[in-house]
């Protein structure tokens, strides 16, 4: 906790112990990280909206993933929302507090064209909602792509890197974690503000965790999303049930821990591992997503809304500044690096999961959960549909 105070990177060992706290020591582990939360956030929660310019269809394998390749998913398929379309969406989420708009396109990359269609959209949304921030998220960037992004007035770019360098291949076959990187690299030096985080729950162990968080650090985003594997029926993880509300607990506060003073945000997979405790986790992390996500529903967006307040949590306004003054003011200029080894690999990795098998190792690993699969339902309405959206 001290550590984070002073912005201090802990050691690995550090990081390992948070995941390894038992039962009878959490709420003490998340006294500790929410008070880091509160020493640069203050009580303030960051509404995200997502809207999902291009569902499903996707060329790419990710194994998590209900767009993919392959995927038996019975999600949403469409092809690219008109910028109107897209605005409109967007619109409902800002009218439910959200203050900023994700525009995602599935895909394993934008075309020019496509950088066109979305620089339209960003300006359509720009010009109608005064004070709303907007990151795209489109998948792996070409030279000049994210300059491109930043002319038509984009604030940021999502490209999360998932998982550890090591357990990267046995994920997805079709890109890799260095493209991951490099995506994310191009965006920061055009400018945007980095929004690169992980997923929890594919099997991974807890030295792998603390392997992408570290080298998130060491990228230096400004806002770090940590989904939680929702284990959608039709893609190859669909069995990977691992995660206990307390496992995600742990794994918030050592995020919190090791990026003290980054957006840190509760992204897919909240209402289905976290459950009851969704407002404890408030005191980790200061931002979440309001409604649904991208191809499965959320709980009610006043439901989000009504769970802040109770929490003794206030929604971020458009015009409060999200990060504290010191990342702001140098357009998201990292925590230093001084202190550690923060991108070091060094843990042995558990190799491939094709043949489906749990990976974790670690003597700490969380006994399985209770498959929670009457908890998954497939988005139905807002972008792409004719329903009114839930925000
Ligand atoms: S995560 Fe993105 S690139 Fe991978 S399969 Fe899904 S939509 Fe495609």
């Amino acid at each position: 906790m001290d550590k984070g105070l002073r912005r201090e990177l802990p050691t690995r060992e550090e990081a390992l112990a948070v995941l390894a706290t038992s039962d009878d020591d959490l709420l003490e582990v998340v006294a500790a990280a929410g008070k880091v939360r509160r020493h640069w956030f203050g009580r303030r929660v960051k509404l995200n909206y997502l809207v999902n310019l291009k569902s499903g269809l996707c060329p790419e394998d990710c194994s998590y993933c209900s767009q993919r390749l392959g995927s038996k998913a019975d999600i949403l398929k469409y092809t690219w929302l008109k910028p109107d379309e897209a605005s409109e969406a967007a619109a409902a989420g800002l009218a439910g507090g959200a203050k900023r708009v994700c525009l995602v396109a599935s895909g394993r990359g934008p075309t020019d064209r496509d950088v066109d269609r979305v620089s339209e959209t960003v300006k359509a949304i720009k010009e109608q909602n005064e004070g709303v921030e907007v990151c795209a998220c489109l998948g792996l960037l070409s030279d000049g792509q994210a300059e491109r992004l930043r002319e038509a007035g984009a604030d940021a770019y999502n490209h999360n890197l998932n998982t550890s360098e090591s357990t990267y291949a046995g994920i997805t076959t079709t890109h890799t974690y260095a493209d991951r990187v490099d995506t994310v690299q191009k965006a920061h030096a055009a400018g945007l503000s980095a929004c690169s985080g992980l997923i929890a729950g594919m099997g991974e162990s807890d030295e792998d965790l603390v392997d992408v968080v570290y080298s998130l650090r060491e990228l230096d985003p400004d806002s770090v999303p940590v989904n939680f594997l929702i284990p959608f029926e039709g893609t190859p993880l669909a069995k990977e049930w691992h995660l206990t509300p307390q496992r995600c607990l742990r794994i918030l506060a050592m995020v919190r821990f090791v990026c003290p003073d980054v957006e840190v945000r509760i992204a897919g997979g909240r209402e289905v591992h976290l459950r009851s405790m969704q407002p404890l986790a408030l005191n980790l992390a200061n931002s979440i997503f309001l409604g649904d996500y991208l191809t499965s529903e959320g709980q009610a967006g006043k439901a989000d809304l009504e769970m802040i307040a109770d929490a003794g949590f206030e929604v971020e306004g458009t015009g409060q500044v999200t990060l504290p003054e010191h990342r702001a003011t140098v357009g998201g200029g990292c925590v230093s690096h001084e202190s550690g080894d923060c991108g070091s690999h060094k843990s042995a990795g558990c190799g491939s999961q094709a043949g489906g098998g749990v990976c974790g190792t670690a003597a700490t690993a969380a006994p399985a959960a209770e498959p929670r699969t009457d908890l998954v339902a497939v988005r139905r309405r807002g972008a792409g549909t004719d329903h009114a959206p839930n925000a």
